[in-house]
């Protein structure tokens, strides 16, 4: 059994993950998920673009309770929905990533503005192992660590 990712080449595993973006060329701007083909900055003709890793660690912009069931490609992980949370993460580099919450956490766990940490859990086991999707874990805050 092995663990490989859910989505190939959107992120990196090990210890330190990353998300993997697209860099244009020409007018620098990083795309995510990667991108092929044509620059999407209207003003930039762009079509070569090289693969990054994107800042492990980025700011809650907005968050959301799925009290409800995806519709599909999401895989649901018990025939009851779990309600789970979902963030929307502002990254230095410009961007604004959508993840789930690492597990354990909810959105009593965010607040915009917090900073939050790329972590790849597993989503789901299948014939040949778990495969894992990235996911945002709340940074805990030292102070607040302190007082538990
Ligand atoms: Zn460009």
């Amino acid at each position: 059994m092995t663990t490989t990712p859910a989505i190939d080449g959107w992120f990196t595993s090990g210890d330190l993950p990353a998300l993997l973006g697209s860099r244009c060329g020409l007018c620098a701007t990083v795309f995510f998920p990667r991108l092929d083909g044509f620059c999407r900055n209207p003003a930039c003709s762009g079509e070569e673009f090289e693969t990054v890793e994107l800042s492990r660690r980025g700011t809650v912009w907005s968050y959301t309770d799925a009290q409800y069931q995806p519709p599909p490609p999401y895989i649901p992980r018990s025939e009851n929905h779990e309600p789970f949370a979902i963030a929307a993460v502002e990254l230095a580099e410009g961007l604004v990533v959508l993840g789930q919450v690492a597990d354990g956490y909810g959105v009593a766990d965010l607040r915009v503005g917090a900073e939050v940490e790329l972590v790849v859990e597993p989503l789901y086991t299948d014939e040949t192992g778990d495969r894992t999707i990235w996911r945002w874990k709340p940074v805990v805050e030292l102070g607040a660590e302190a007082d538990q």
